[in-house]
């Protein structure tokens, strides 16, 4: 007899969506971590959401999940990035109070019903007759479970690295999980090095504000969650600074101490988020780069300088950020450093996130080489349904494909081509972006969510009146119509054809506003101003959305097709041994993965489908319907 139906280990960002997520479903969850005072802390950074960050965090609340909630608790500098660029491409971001955020998300995991926190460190795990039955804590307690998802982050055999200093640990102050990342390593699951890295913390009450440009939040804050009404949390502004010469002078004269170019990390760290020394190497023709000083609270003096993440020795660190304009005289209360952590390459998990050769074992957050808080919660909360799901004897599994959410591109991106260094979601990763806005996230997944059993009543209530009014109006403009000449006389610039249009229809023109629609239809006015704007959005992009329903189509199908789990790629003939080696890696679970193989070929696609049909197999669909 189980103790539990799912076991989760670690409350970071994947930790806590995945616990919420599979007691959300209705398994008796159990949330072990080292420390509960710490569940939902940030690592790193101070803020949630940004360009594709945000879209996730729309698509976690889209079903339910709680990390939307709980930023809307804590957002502290509220920034809707690209406003000025079309809806597709804008990311709702905040910046986050660091301790209202870690207690709104204590807040939230304590009053989850079916889900218990049990403040232990897990070093092994209970395999029986093939399958995953539990874990064993670090004070001997075993726990039992149908579903184990391991969400450790930065934690197996972590080493924070800061000029010649070599310190064992998962993130500062806190010591690394060892015996776990052996038990790993011994189920032979293919484990790599990767690195992050994070900046000096300073005291705000040293630094020149008034010497500094400063950022304003938005007039109007756009709240992460589709329920959360109204932002009432304080905002404040941030500085932005830039180094110069000096700064470059000093790391560039110490280059060699820094842990990352000493050749002291073998692990890769973010491209796109690169420490200050390599943006000093790497990018010598700069004669400055920008920081952001953001303060890490309401009642914390705190500053995060976003943009100089650093592994130098302190020493060095001090004397470059002293160079900075306002931070002359400043006072650093913590060095930055990087951390050097095992991870597990994706390629080894199905999309549902379960390790493909244990069942019942589920993976999720950076342990998949991911890097930030909103990647991390989405891979748990897919990983923690899907526990839920296996723990409850279903066959269903729970996952989105690149046609129906961000959720999806991050999967399947991971589980077919693995990584090379940190993975962080951008909008370009997506090739629907038109589709999958952060906008629409709702409309996308929240009846997907309540089929499963994800979505509570509340949200599901709350959501379907919403489609009810956009409903209302959809039905009121596309049954209203204006001849050309009529449409004239409000201003309307319309071709003089003779047709008459539905107010829908002129809709979709960019210079066609529904002000200008409400001269002619004053119960427009009527309408709720967010609903509008929702429909407006989805009229501008309705011809484009039009193909690319028809693409999503065509690629679900494809997606659909399985490859049998067993085929061996070595009796697939016409394959290059390139293109049989990365398949015999990836081992994909349909051709649509296949396809997205780097280096993949429409030829060798054709080879492994005569191939599958060869063998009398029939191309059967594998994905649970609604998902
Ligand atoms: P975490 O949030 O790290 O949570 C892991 C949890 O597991 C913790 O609660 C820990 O106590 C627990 N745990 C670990 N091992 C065990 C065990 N054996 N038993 C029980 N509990 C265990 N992200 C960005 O987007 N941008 C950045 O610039 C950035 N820089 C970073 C710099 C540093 C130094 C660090 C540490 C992280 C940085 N991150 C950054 C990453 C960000 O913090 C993570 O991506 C995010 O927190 C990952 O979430 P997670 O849930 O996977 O892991």
């Amino acid at each position: 007899m189980s103790d539990f139906d799912v076991i989760i280990v670690g409350g970071g960002h994947a930790g806590t969506e995945a616990a919420a997520a599979a007691a959300r479903f209705g398994a008796k969850t159990a949330l072990v971590t080292y420390r509960a005072d710490k569940i939902g802390e940030m690592s790193c950074n101070p803020a949630i959401g940004g360009l594709g960050k945000g879209h996730l965090v729309r698509e976690i609340d889209a079903l339910d999940g709680i990390m939307a909630r709980v930023a809307d608790q804590a957002g502290i500098q509220y920034r809707l990035l690209n406003r000025s660029k079309g809806p597709a491409v804008q990311g709702p971001r905040s910046q986050a109070d660091r301790k209202l955020y870690r207690e709104a998300m204590q807040a939230e995991i304590e009053a989850t019903e079916n889900l218990t926190v049990v403040e232990d460190g897990v070093d092994d795990l209970i395999v029986q007759q093939g399958r995953v039955a539990g874990v064993v804590c670090e004070t001997g307690r075993e726990l039992r479970a149908g579903a184990v998802v391991i969400t450790t982050g930065t934690f197996l055999r972590g080493l924070i690295h800061r000029g010649e200093e070599r310190i064992p640990a998962g993130r500062v102050g806190e010591a690394p999980s060892t015996e776990l990342s052996k038990r790993l390593d011994a189920l032979n699951l293919p484990l790599g090095r990767l690195k992050t890295g994070t900046p000096a913390r300073l005291n705000g009450k040293t630094i020149a504000w008034d010497q500094l440009e400063m950022q304003q939040a938005d007039d109007e804050p756009v709240p992460f969650s589709f329920l959360t009404s109204k932002i009432d949390i304080p905002q404040i502004a941030c500085g932005i600074t830039w180094t110069n010469s000096n700064t470059h002078a000093i790391i560039a004269d110490n280059l060699k101490k820094s842990a990352v170019y000493s050749g002291a990390i073998a692990g890769r760290g973010p491209r796109y988020c690169p420490s200050i020394e390599d943006k000093v190497f790497k990018f010598a023709e700069r004669d400055r780069h920008q920081i952001f000083l953001e303060p890490e609270g309401l009642d914390d003096d705190t500053v995060y300088p976003n943009g100089i993440s650093s592994s130098l020795p302190s020493d060095v660190q001090d004397a470059f950020i002293r160079t900075i304009p306002g931070l002359e005289n400043v006072e650093i209360w913590q060095p930055g450093y990087a951390i050097e952590y095992d991870y597990v390459d994706p390629r080894s998990l199905k999309r549902t996130l379960e390790v493909k050769a244990l069942s019942g074992l589920f993976l999720a957050g950076q342990i998949n080489g991911t890097t930030g808080y909103e990647e991390a919660a989405a891979q748990g909360l897919i990983a923690g349904t899907n526990a839920a799901l296996i723990a409850s004897g279903s066959d269903d599994v729970f996952i989105h494909d690149r046609g129906t959410a961000y959720i999806g591109v991050m999967l399947d991106d991971l589980t077919t081509r693995g990584v090379t260094e940190p993975y962080r979601m951008f909008t370009s990763r997506a090739e629907y972006r038109l589709h999958l806005r952060a906008d629409n996230a709702d409309q996308r997944l929240t009846t997907i969510g309540r089929d499963v059993g994800l979505v509570k009543s509340d949200r599901w209530n709350e959501f379907s009146s919403k489609i009810g009014r956009l409903d209302e109006i959809r039905e009121m403009l596309t049954s209203s119509t204006m001849t050309p000449n009529e449409a004239r006389t409000f201003g309307i610039d319309m071709k003089l054809d003779g047709r008459r249009r539905t107010a829908y229809d002129m809709l979709t023109y960019p210079s066609v506003t529904l002000d200008q629609l409400s001269q002619k239809w004053p119960e427009i006015r009527s309408f709720a101003t967010s609903d509008l704007v929702q429909i407006e959005i989805e009229a501008r992009y309705a011809s484009y959305l039009d193909r690319q329903a028809s693409d999503i189509a065509q690629l679900k199908k494809d997606e659909k097709r399985a490859i049998p789990s067993d085929i061996d790629y070595a009796k697939v003939g016409s394959l290059s041994n390139e293109i049989r080696e990365k398949l015999q890696t990836a081992r994909p679970e349909t051709i649509a993965q296949a396809q997205r193989i780097e280096g993949m070929t429409p030829s060798a696609i054709l080879a492994v489908l005569a191939h599958i049909r060869k063998r009398g197999e029939s191309v059967t669909e594998t994905m649970a319907s609604g998902t």
